[in-house]
């Protein structure tokens, strides 16, 4: 058990689909796969999505969501358990037990109330993408135009950050503006994680982190997640590479330092063609990084780099 990694849309498929379990599926995350994978902790995303949000409000998608991941919990506790904080990955991880740690993606679902947030953490969320693809009433998404790309925080973005801080959740700036990026950055009073994102100097997509990005992140002990969608690896790819995966990992580990580094699949989320096909193909990636990095700077992309920002902020 040695892999922490920050983002998955499981659980949008395991809600839209009853006949489908998080222990058995055909997706790219059931808990066999993360077994033989060889997975430590899971973040979970409640992914609010802009199709469900047609006919439901975000407060509504989050509940819907939520109480499958709570039946999914159940129902498989003799292999996973939730976890709160850096401590429970450690006692489940002694018991034979892989954690799952709830998310959000999107804060849109915070719906302009910071008691919401206390709900949230309550319900056991520890880390909240502050925005998707879409203005909220936090901040704006990163674009393609660069006026817009600047916007950054909204009043309420900045009450958000707060009290994230506060109650102890991970602020998430993946999909975020470069603005918002760099106000998160300035005013929260700990290190911050870019959950599932790539370097935009090797592919130049809006949703790329930039040298500079990557090198703030590094100097706020934070973490970034490497995605592996085909896209953000190389410009217009509709098939997910190792290569092009390990070449995303040697680079941001180069701009912001390889305490900085980690995993961030997108699994699930992601519909190109899979050179490691999905969790179980997680040790084919790690024997390609072994060729550029040491066993001790492995096992902290793995997992120590997300234990010790666990340890950091929650
Ligand atoms: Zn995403």
């Amino acid at each position: 058990m040695r892999l922490i990694d920050l983002h998955c849309d499981t659980l949008l498929n395991l809600y839209r689909d009853n006949n489908c379990g998080l222990f058995d599926n055909s997706g790219h995350i059931s808990l066999k796969k993360m077994q033989q994978g060889g997975a430590l902790a899971q973040f979970f995303a409640v992914y609010i999505s802009r199709n469900e949000m047609k006919t439901m409000d975000p407060y509504e998608i989050f509940q819907g969501v939520y109480e499958v991941y709570q039946k999914e919990m159940k129902k498989n506790k003799d292999v996973i358990l939730p976890a709160y904080c850096a401590d429970d990955v450690e006692k489940n991880q002694s018991s034979g037990k892989m954690s799952a740690f709830l998310s959000i993606e999107d804060g849109v679902a915070v719906s302009n109330k910071t008691e919401r947030l206390v709900e949230f953490y309550e319900k056991g969320v520890r880390l909240i993408t502050l925005t998707w693809n879409f203005e909220n009433e936090i901040g704006f998404p990163c674009s393609k135009d660069e006026k817009a790309h600047r916007l950054g925080l909204k009043p309420f973005g900045f009450d958000v950050l707060d009290e994230m801080n506060r109650l102890g959740m991970l602020v998430d700036v993946s999909h975020l503006s470069e603005g918002g990026f760099y106000d998160v950055a300035k005013y929260s009073k700990k290190p911050f994680v870019a959950s599932h994102s790539c370097a935009r100097a090797l592919c130049n997509h809006q949703r790329n982190l930039s040298d500079e990005q990557l090198k703030v992140i590094g100097d706020k002990g934070g973490l970034v997640g490497v995605n592996f969608c085909a896209g953000f690896l190389r410009e217009g790819a509709e098939y997910s590479a190792i290569e092009d995966i390990v070449s995303h990992t040697v680079y941001m580990a180069d701009k912001a330092g390889v305490e900085s580094i980690g995993f961030g699949s997108d699994f699930d989320g992601i519909e190109d063609e899979l050179e490691m096909k999905d969790y179980a193909g997680y040790p084919i990636l790690l024997d390609a990084l072994s060729k550029h990095f040491s066993q001790a700077q492995l096992d902290k992309i793995c997992k120590d780099n997300a234990m010790r920002i666990i340890k950091d902020c929650l």
